[in-house]
C-alpha cells in the first residue's frame, strides 16, 4: 500500500512538472517575440536625494505585456530570459530604450540600468553599452548599472574584467539587492562599486524591527567607511524614510515616493520644471 501511496504521488508530481515545464516552454516561446511585437516597455521608478528630496534620477524596469496572459512580471520572466540566453536581446533592447529615453531630457539626471548576471558573462556587454551610449548620445557619466552579486560567482575573473571595461566608460556601477548575497564585504572592495542599494528587505520596519535597524545602521557605516552613497529600497511607510533620513542614508527609492510609471508621469521632473515629486507624504517627511 505504501508502495501504491508513493507512486500514486510520485505520478502526480510528474504530471505537475510536466505541466510546469509545458508552462515555461511556452512562456519562453512567446518571450521569443516579445521584442519585435512591441510587448516590451520601461517603467522608471525615481530615486530621491533624501537631505534635498530633489529627484537625482530613475531606475527603469522592465515590463512585459502578454498578449493572452497580461502583464508578467520580471520576477517570472528574467529567470526564463536568462536560462534561454534572450537575457542577451532583452537587455540590450532595455539598455537602448533608457539610454534614448533619458538622452531627450532636459534636466540631465542618472538612468540606472538593471544588468543580468548572464549579461556580465559575455564578453560583448562593454562594447554594446559603449555603442549605445555613441548611437543615443547619451553622457555615460548619466548611466548607472546595477548588478546583483550572483553576477560575480559565477565566473569572477570574466566578471571583474567586463566592470573594469564598463567602468573604463565612465558608467557607474550599483550593487543592488545588498545583503541578499555572498561575501558581500570582499566584493565590493575588489569590484570597486560606486553606489550600494540596501535590498528592501532589510528597510521594511527598519523603524521598529531592531535587527533590521542594525543591519541597515552597519551597511550605512560600511557606505561612509568606503565612500560610497547608500540608497535605500522599497521603502513603503513615512517611518521607514525617518528613520534612514536620520541615519544619514543619501538616497530612497519606494512606492511611498512613487511606484515605478511611464516615463510621461514625471514629465515635469525630466523637462527640469521641477526637481521634486508631488508627494504629499515626501513633504509630511520633510516636517516630521
Ligand atoms: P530590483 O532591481 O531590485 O528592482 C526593485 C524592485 O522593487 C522592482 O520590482 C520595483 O518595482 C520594486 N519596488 C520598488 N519600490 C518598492 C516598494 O516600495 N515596495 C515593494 N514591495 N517593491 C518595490 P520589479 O520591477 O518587479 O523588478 C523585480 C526585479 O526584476 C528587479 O529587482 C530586477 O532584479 C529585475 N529586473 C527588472 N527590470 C529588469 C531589467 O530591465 N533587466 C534585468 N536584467 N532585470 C530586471
Ligand atoms: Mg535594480
Ligand atoms: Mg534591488
Ligand atoms: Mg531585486
Amino acid at each position: 500500500r505504501a508502495k501504491h501511496d508513493g507512486r500514486g504521488i510520485y505520478r502526480y508530481f510528474e504530471a505537475e512538472m510536466g505541466a510546469k515545464v509545458r508552462e515555461r516552454r511556452l512562456l519562453e516561446n512567446d518571450l521569443r517575440h516579445a521584442i519585435s511585437r512591441n510587448q516590451l516597455r520601461l517603467v522608471y521608478q525615481p530615486q530621491i536625494d533624501i537631505k534635498s528630496g530633489d529627484v537625482s534620477g530613475f531606475e527603469a524596469l522592465v515590463r512585459w505585456e502578454h498578449p493572452e496572459k497580461g502583464a508578467i512580471p520580471p520576477s517570472d520572466f528574467i529567470p526564463i530570459a536568462e536560462e534561454s540566453g534572450l537575457i542577451l536581446q532583452i537587455g540590450e533592447w532595455v539598455m537602448r530604450q533608457a539610454c534614448a529615453d533619458a538622452a531627450t531630457w532636459a534636466n540631465p539626471l542618472s538612468i540606472a540600468v538593471n544588468v543580468s548576471a548572464v549579461q556580465m558573462q559575455n564578453a560583448g556587454l562593454s562594447m554594446m553599452i559603449m555603442q549605445t551610449l555613441s548611437q543615443t548620445g547619451l553622457s555615460p557619466a548619466r548611466l548607472e548599472i546595477e548588478i546583483t552579486e550572483t553576477a560575480l560567482i559565477r565566473d569572477m575573473n570574466r566578471a571583474l574584467h567586463t566592470l573594469r571595461q564598463i567602468k573604463a566608460l565612465g558608467v557607474r556601477v550599483a550593487m543592488d539587492d545588498f545583503g541578499t548575497g555572498y561575501s558581500s564585504l570582499a566584493n565590493l572592495r575588489a569590484f570597486s562599486f560606486d553606489k550600494i542599494k540596501i535590498d528592501g528587505s532589510f528597510i521594511k520596519s527598519v523603524d521598529s524591527n531592531e535587527q533590521s535597524a542594525a543591519i541597515v545602521r552597519a551597511v550605512l557605516g560600511l557606505g561612509a567607511g568606503l565612500n560610497l552613497p547608500v540608497v535605500a529600497e522599497g521603502i513603503e511607510r513615512i517611518e521607514e524614510l525617518n528613520f534612514l533620513r536620520d541615519e544619514t542614508c543619501a538616497e530612497a527609492q519606494g512606492f511611498l515616493l512613487s511606484r515605478p510609471a511611464e516615463i510621461e508621469t514625471f514629465a515635469e521632473i525630466t523637462s527640469g520644471t521641477t526637481r521634486r515629486l508631488p508627494c504629499a507624504e515626501r513633504d509630511r517627511a520633510d516636517v516630521k
